[in-house]
């Protein structure tokens, strides 16, 4: 078979034959083929000439199924747009905040009501393809992405209720922060959002979601109120405390297995509209005063209060820099006494002001632009951080970047949050398995070159490895068994260094994965195995 065919044969639409009994899809069997998309592989095939053999027949024969296939969903559809290969707004819709998210799907509809997504969904698991759902499209191992299969692309879901009175708000599955974080504010409310604000409140939410506002009020799922679900077998359910309670605990730290989540409605809180914070940034050489003061800080928690430590190529290209974002959620006295230690040591940029809350999420979006080849390995650390340990990294990481200018935009990105409103919730409330004082950070590489992903997601993974060994020295003899640390939204799928990353509650999901999607439709993110029946 001819390399056009048998990349039509593995990706063209309808040719997606994975299905979910296991977390294999068709993206970790065809690697090596050149990433194009299905219009480009067709726009060849065509080029190359006509139909010979039997087994080409037998795919002009899918080709034509597929062909009706396609017909039938649009025949089913209501209200979507509905993309496929040859459709304008097509490549758009492939779009994610990483290249490297970016998969050649089959076909995209973007639904404006949940109808259309069970319809979808029915759709997909009859003629066995595979399934994906896009929130916001961070991801950038592409879990929201599908080679060849259906996805359901919530972009064009994003409105947003503010109920002042109960103080909630309610916000749509393809909603950003940036819509949450913006109609909050107009009353005066505010919930635990993402601290970059064009990710998506769907995968954040549905993994955890950490935020400024976690010291005082927690993860973001616990605010989560209850969530609308469009389930595998078609229909929409709310899921509450009172509501298909399983679900609900299931949702709120491994929820992408196991459904649609068209809705969400959050707590809010009284937030008054100017926050204490902004970036100072500090030369190489003053990296040990900075972690000093970073672990004095959170030695002392102050529940309003956070900061973000980021390794980075300062922007006007004047070299290595150590930018801190700090975060105080009352006034200009009381920020400024919590981060004077920081301001004492003599920052090159001192950017710590009162404003509004909305703009804090916004600080780190000049560095988080859409485009390019991304990695994220998530790390974590329980401070204090040791100050040796810290330079080593730094250096490690300065040498690797300043070899390859290409990875110049890249960071390594350490949070300091107060964790313990987080660990006053059981593990065992919701399915979030990593509610502990491990802290979480991000080794966070950039870069343009398709042929240099093995190379430099390698030498992250020997990074992440180097602080994991780090925390195993530290916590050597303590009783941590059954702790996850890891952050799972910061682990996508292959990047996960603890074996278990449901920890104790994995048991739980199991029983309620095989009551929801028992074929595990839903199967992107790090998906929950459900233990077959001995035959
Ligand atoms: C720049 C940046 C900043 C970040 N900052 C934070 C932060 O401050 N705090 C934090 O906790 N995390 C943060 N993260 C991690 C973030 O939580 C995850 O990357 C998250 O998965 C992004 O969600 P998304 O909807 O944008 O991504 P997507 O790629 O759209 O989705 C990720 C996964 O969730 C599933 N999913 C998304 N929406 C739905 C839905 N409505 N229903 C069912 N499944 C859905 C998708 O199928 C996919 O498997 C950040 C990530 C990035 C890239």
């Amino acid at each position: 078979m001819d390399d056009c065919i048998a990349r039509r044969v593995v990706r063209a639409p309808g040719f997606a034959v994975v299905r979910n009994t296991s977390r294999v899809s068709v993206s970790q069997t065809s690697p090596s083929f050149p990433a194009t998309t299905p219009r480009q592989w067709k726009a060849q095939c065509k080029h190359n000439g006509s139909i010979h053999t039997i087994e080409q027949e037998k795919i002009f024969m899918m080709e034509k199924m597929n062909d009706v296939m396609i017909e039938s969903l649009k025949a089913q559809l209501k209200t979507s747009l509905i993309l496929t290969p040859d459709s304008e707004g097509y490549e758009a819709s492939l779009v994610r905040w990483s290249e490297t998210g970016i998969k050649p799907a089959g076909v995209v509809i973007q639904p404006v009501d949940p109808a259309d997504i069970s319809t979808a969904l029915l759709w997909a698991q009859k003629h066995g393809l595979d399934v994906a759902v896009k929130g916001g499209g961070h991801s950038t191992a592409g879990t929201s992405s599908s080679d060849g299969g259906l996805v359901i692309d919530l972009s064009r879901m994003k409105s947003v209720r503010v109920d002042p009175t109960a103080k909630t708000i309610s916000v749509q599955g393809g909603a950003t922060w940036k819509e949450v974080d913006e109609a909050g504010a107009a009353y005066g409310l505010a919930t635990v959002g993402g601290t970059v604000n064009h990710t998506g409140v769907g995968g954040l939410t549905l993994g955890g979601g950490y935020g400024w506002l976690s010291g005082q009020y927690g993860l973001t799922i616990d605010n989560l109120v209850s969530a609308q679900v469009v389930l595998a077998n078609g229909s929409l359910v709310t899921a509450s405390s009172s509501e298909h309670p399983e679900l609900f605990w299931g949702l709120r730290g491994a929820g992408y297995n196991f459904g649609v989540v068209v809705d969400f409605t959050y707590q809010a809180y009284d937030q008054a509209e100017l926050v204490f914070s902004g970036i100072l940034a500090f030369p190489s050489e003053k990296l040990e005063e900075v972690f000093e003061q970073l672990n004095a800080i959170l030695a002392i928690p102050d529940s309003r209060s956070g900061a973000m430590c980021i390794f980075a190529q300062a922007p006007d290209g004047s070299g290595p820099t150590i930018i801190v974002i700090c975060f105080y959620n009352g006034s200009s006295d009381e920020g400024g006494k919590r981060f004077s230690g920081l301001v004492n040591i003599g920052p090159v940029l001192n950017t710590l002001d009162m404003v509004p809350y909305s703009i804090v999420n916004t600080l780190q979006n000049r560095q988080a632009t859409y485009g390019a080849r991304k990695s994220f390995k998530g790390i974590f650390y329980e401070p204090p951080v040791d100050l040796k340990f810290a330079r080593t990294v730094f250096e490690d990481f300065m040498a690797k970047i300043q070899g390859d200018p290409d990875l110049m935009q890249s960071a390594i990105i350490l949070e300091f949050i107060d964790m313990r409103k987080i660990c006053e919730t059981p593990v065992s409330e919701t399915a979030f398995a990593s509610r502990n004082f491990t802290q979480n950070g991000i080794i966070y590489l950039r870069w343009t070159d398709e042929s240099k992903d093995v190379e430099h997601r390698t030498w992250a993974r020997g990074i992440q490895a180097k602080w994991k060994s780090e925390l195993d020295t530290r916590v050597t003899g303590q009783q941590r068994e059954g702790e996850v640390p890891q952050y799972i939204n910061y682990a996508e799928p292959g990047d996960s260094v603890v074996s278990n990353i449901y920890g104790q509650n994995l048991e739980r999901l199991q029983k309620i994965k095989a009551v929801y999607d028992p074929s595990n439709l839903f199967h992107k993110m790090h998906p929950i195995s459900v233990p077959q029946p001995a035959s």
